[in-house]
């Protein structure tokens, strides 16, 4: 494969770990547009969001999408990548796309797990459970309509390896962009 895979899908659905296994497996460059954007800007996602807002994240976040869809690389983006309609139709016509797809429950446990977990300003001051049911009830039908592929990412990374492997020998849908 020459051209990029995208994974997307909700914090703490696996996009980061089961990306390293699933580009190890694939022989791809891995890229987490999250990491890139922090090094570039010297910030931590946090003190982007304190110093530029949520916007000024975003905007960086698209930068960072641009920057580093090359072939042969997959890219981990962020869970709120999909919310420009601008990321979703790029990543759709510049490569293949899929979706890490978790309930809200076990991505909650798995944010409360990580150390990592409180790095990301909450998007709405509520407790974990609460907040990812919300984001996901929000954006589980943008994380569809922009995945060529979508994959249950409550099973073992190397599970879920093997499904996107088989999903993608079958073949991605047309590089059309919705909405
Ligand atoms: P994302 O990059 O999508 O936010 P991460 O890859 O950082 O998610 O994973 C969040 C946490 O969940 C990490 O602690 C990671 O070890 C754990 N995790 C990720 N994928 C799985 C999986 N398939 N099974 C069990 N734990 C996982
Ligand atoms: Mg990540």
């Amino acid at each position: 494969m020459t051209q990029p895979l995208f994974l997307v899908g909700a914090r703490g659905c696996g996009k980061t770990t089961t990306g390293k296994a699933l580009s190890a497996a694939l022989g791809l460059h891995f890229i987490d547009t999250d990491h890139w954007l922090q090094r570039e800007a010297r910030m931590t996602v946090a003190q982007i969001v304190e110093q530029e807002g949520w916007e000024g994240f975003r905007a960086r976040e698209s930068q960072a999408l641009q920057a580093v869809a090359a072939d042969s690389t997959l890219v981990a983006t962020g869970g709120g990548m999909v919310l420009a309609q601008q990321n979703r139709c790029f990543m759709r016509e510049r490569g293949t796309v899929i979706y890490l797809c978790a309930p809200a429950q076990v991505l909650a446990q798995r944010l409360e797990a990580s150390p990592e977990a409180g790095l990301r300003p909450t998007l709405t001051g509520r407790g974990t459970v609460d907040e990812v049911a919300q984001i996901l009830a929000e954006r589980d039908a943008i994380y569809r309509e922009t995945a060529h592929h979508i994959v249950d990412a409550s099973l073992p990374p190397a599970l879920i390896v093997e499904h996107v492997t088989r999903a993608l020998a079958q073949g991605s849908a047309q590089p059309l962009c919705a909405s």
